[in-house]
């Protein structure tokens, strides 16, 4: 079976070098494995295998191939974690199951509901390590915000997850597991057909429409259990969400963003926040290896960006740092030629971060530059204000409760 879908195409060609880059990046991904996937009592999870690999499961066990697909409808379409409920399942099959598998979900350590509905989750693997998931309900969709590592190698200066290491990758099975635990937590089970609340789209009632790979971690730093998460929500006999419905945010991993574009097909954010590389370079230090200039190219041929489906800029605004008309103008400068919109977003202080929320003012008048240009501009309206809402910030408070 395919391990990707239908709409792969070809890497565009690289030279050796960008060839050496990606397998460096995918060889240091490899030095913070997941945790096996396995409880206490040595069961398995099968969460998280591809098809290939459920199906290899299943003639392991002795059983036809065709096992694998009914598991597969059972766990994604109908989101069952019983073997004993899944009815088109012999009875002697559903306990040789049971008594090798289980269907996981990560135990919720901490969770917070704001008054606008925004409610985050902070999930436990069984490592213990933990992570935050956040959903944030729009009037006819609503988008989660899953997390891909447990910290992150990169240090921006102005984000909270960056102040914490990297502890390690998470596997497939917890970025699915991350989704699917926030779909139980709607009760959003079966899988509604249509793609969002939207009834004029065609849609069914998807409260869970979107997916945006904007939480803890660089994805782009773990792409193979992203790679393998994503393809596992996209297939159309499971959860089926379509890529369009998808949004990954990378800080700029280059060489990786090809692979992505390629294989994937999702659509792409980018962490701009600064128009000049020395002011980039402090602001997310992942710039000094791949400057502006080739994150710009990268963004240029990323397969799929068109005026319809545009690539998203993110830019969080920094009082008296990056928030001038001066920068606004270059911004769009930046960005002519590129299918791009730009995602404005006041900065979320955290306790100890060194800069402050643009004015009101001055976000009103970067923003009006920007959309003069041609480009929308939304200024992210701040979410789960009395939640902790800054990416890490719940991790931390719940760490220094537990000391405390
Ligand atoms: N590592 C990826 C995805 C996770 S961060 C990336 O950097 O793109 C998701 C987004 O949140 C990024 O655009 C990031 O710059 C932004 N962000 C991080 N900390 C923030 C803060 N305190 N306030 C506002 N945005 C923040
Ligand atoms: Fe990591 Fe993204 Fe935070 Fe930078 S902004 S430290 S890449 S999670």
């Amino acid at each position: 079976m395919n391990a990707f879908p239908p709409h792969q195409r070809s890497l565009p060609p690289a030279d050796g070098m960008t060839e050496a880059e990606r397998a460096r990046i995918l060889a240091k991904a490899a030095l913070f494995p997941p945790p096996p996937m396995v409880d206490a009592d040595g069961r398995r999870d099968l969460l998280g295998l591809s098809r290939a690999e459920l199906e290899a499961e299943m003639v392991a066990l002795g059983e036809k191939p065709f096992r694998a697909r009914q598991l597969w409808h059972w766990i994604y379409h109908q989101g069952e974690r019983d073997f004993a409920r899944m009815s088109t399942i012999a009875r002697p099959t559903q306990a040789k199951l049971a008594e090798r598998f289980v269907i996981g979900r990560p135990a919720i350590a901490a969770e917070q509901t704001s008054q606008d509905g925004t409610r985050k989750w902070l999930f436990s693997w069984r490592d213990g390590q933990q992570v935050e998931t956040v959903f944030i309900p729009e009037e006819d969709r609503g988008a989660v915000c899953i997390s891909t590592q447990v910290g992150c190698t990169l240090s921006c200066r102005f984000c909270h997850t960056g102040t914490q290491k990297l502890v390690r990758n998470l596997g497939a099975a917890e970025i699915v597991g991350q989704f699917m635990a926030a779909r139980d937590a709607y009760g959003e089970w079966p899988t509604p057909k249509g793609g969002s609340g939207n009834k004029d789209a065609g849609g069914e009632g998807r409260l869970l429409s979107n997916i945006v790979v904007m939480g803890m971690g660089e994805p782009l730093y773990n792409y193979e259990n992203v790679a393998k998460a994503l393809t596992i929500i996209m297939d159309h006999e499971g959860i089926g969400l379509s890529r369009r419905r998808i949004t990954l945010s990378t800080s700029g991993v280059v060489p990786m963003m090809d692979k992505c574009g390629a294989e994937l097909g999702v659509n792409l954010a980018v962490s701009l926040h600064a128009v000049t590389d020395d002011l980039r370079d402090e602001l997310v230090p992942l710039n000094r290896k791949y400057p502006i200039a080739e994150l710009l190219a990268a963004c240029r041929r990323y397969p799929g960006a068109s005026n319809a489906r545009r690539i998203t800029f993110e830019y969080v605004m920094l009082r008296g740092v990056n928030d001038s008309e001066a920068d606004a103008r270059e911004l769009v400068r930046l960005l002519r030629g590129i299918p791009a919109k730009v995602n404005l977003i006041p900065f979320n202080p955290w306790p100890g971060s060194a800069y402050r929320t643009s004015t009101p003012e001055a976000l009103r008048r970067f923003a009006e530059i920007v959309n003069a240009a041609g480009y929308s501009s939304p200024i992210r309206r701040p979410r789960g204000r009395d939640i902790l809402a800054a990416c890490g910030q719940l991790k931390t408070e719940s760490e220094r409760a537990r000391r405390a």
